[in-house]
């Protein structure tokens, strides 16, 4: 039970992930100055905020 909540979650997570509009890489969200933003992974950039 607890398993499929969890790859449920997951799967819903690698959905919501946008590419970086850069270096079409996968960000990850990561928080600066209080607010959410999806960081670009090889750059560590800051892509574009999480709404
Ligand atoms: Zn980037």
């Amino acid at each position: 039970m607890a398993e499929a909540v969890r790859s449920d979650l997951v799967s819903r997570l690698r959905i919501v992930r946008p590419l970086c509009p850069d270096h079409r890489t996968g960000t990850h969200p990561k928080a600066v100055s209080d607010r959410a933003v999806w960081s670009c992974t090889p750059e560590a950039h800051a892509s574009e905020p999480v709404c």
